[in-house]
């Protein structure tokens, strides 16, 4: 349930609503607007009669809300949630590029890989230290080790950096370092590590599960923001399908549904969707043609080595021609590729 109270409602009548909202055991979540406040009530188990709050001073309208999803709905929230990812701002009409290897592997490898994606126009960098992995022989990550490194490479390049919590005993670890905190695609209905993550105090970036409707995904993320955070970015990274030419089948009419319904921000992730270097560009094009708030490139300048993803890894070369595309593209869809702050620069 929705209550929208008039222009006029002061900070008084506003707390007044909050406090009956409260008293009956209920969530209360306002949300200021340029015009007038909102209050969204979450909690209710059953249906909350609206004549309860109708009749309060200061209330405009009571707008039952029938979706199950709440706070991520354009009804809580009709403007773009704008997401501050240490000074980059993911949402709104510019494009943002968060690029990087799969994993961190050393502190030469994520240094050399950084300086390439930063020179050629990325704005966040990405590298997992944690790895969720199909096989539990594989590369399982650097852990705090790849950490450090990103802190690092933070450090020297300013590219902020986004990094995955795998699980709720390294999330505090990874938040303390990340500037945003990734839910991998696999983790999506991890729903303690969601509640965790509402807590962390930092942006996430939330993968879309591969056999997830957009519905589970909107609800996932209604997990976070009902624990307070709601510097949440979500991410489309294909679905699996019957389709066998590639790894994973990009849902890009998500892209737009998730658009109508939300208020957050949604990127596109081209690299697992395809599971192959050369579909990552025209998945890119894709991506930004159907409005998608930003993309999530996996780049390695020595993709035959790389300890995990090595088949869709582009090489900063290809990611240099992508930025270029996504920066000729933009302006089609009525966006543009966001610049640099004057400390990347
Ligand atoms: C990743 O981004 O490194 C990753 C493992 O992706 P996903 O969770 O989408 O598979
Ligand atoms: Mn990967």
């Amino acid at each position: 349930m929705l209550i929208v109270m008039k222009m006029n409602a002061d900070a008084d009548t506003v707390g007044a609503v909050v406090e009956k909202i409260e008293s009956r055991g209920l969530k209360a979540h306002p949300i200021p607007g340029a015009q007038r406040t909102a209050i969204g009530i979450t909690g209710n188990l059953g249906v909350v009669e609206p004549g309860l709050f109708e009749t309060l001073p200061g209330v405009l309208e009571v707008i039952q809300v029938s979706h199950p999803y709440k706070l991520v709905s354009r009804e809580f929230r009709p403007d773009d949630t704008v997401v501050d990812v240490g000074g980059v701002r993911i949402g709104g009409t510019d494009l943002v590029i968060i690029a990087g290897p799969c994993s961190v592997e050393s502190y030469e490898q994520m240094r050399r890989i950084a300086q390439r994606v930063k020179e050629a126009g990325a704005h966040l960098l990405r590298g997992g230290a944690y790895k969720p992995r199909t096989s539990p022989y594989s590369f399982q990550g650097l852990g705090r080790e790849g950490l450090e490194i990103l802190a690092r490479v933070r450090e020297e390049t300013g590219l902020p950096v986004v990094t995955e919590a795998l699980d709720i005993d390294v999330l505090d670890e990874v938040a303390e370092v990340a500037d945003m905190v990734q839910i991998g695609a696999r983790n999506m209905q991890n729903f303690s590590l969601l509640k965790r993550a509402g807590r962390c105090g930092k942006p996430v970036l939330l993968k879309r599960g591969p056999s997830a409707t957009v519905t589970e995904l909107l609800l996932a993320a209604e997990y976070i923001l009902d624990q307070g955070n709601d510097r949440v970015v979500l991410c489309e990274r294909g679905i699996r399908t019957f389709a066998d030419h590639t790894r994973n089948t990009l849902d890009v009419s998500a892209i737009p549904a998730v658009q109508r319904i939300s208020h957050l921000p949604i990127l596109a992730d081209p690299s697992h969707a395809a599971g192959m270097a050369n579909k990552v560009l025209p998945l890119s094009r894709a991506a930004v043609a159907v409005g998608a708030n930003g993309l999530m490139v996996e780049v390695h300048d020595r993709p035959t080595e790389a300890l995990s993803d090595a088949n869709q890894a582009i090489t900063p070369d290809q990611f240099e021609t992508l930025v270029g595309v996504v920066r000729s593209l933009a302006p089609v869809v009525g966006r543009r590729l966001a610049g640099l702050s004057a400390a990347r620069r």
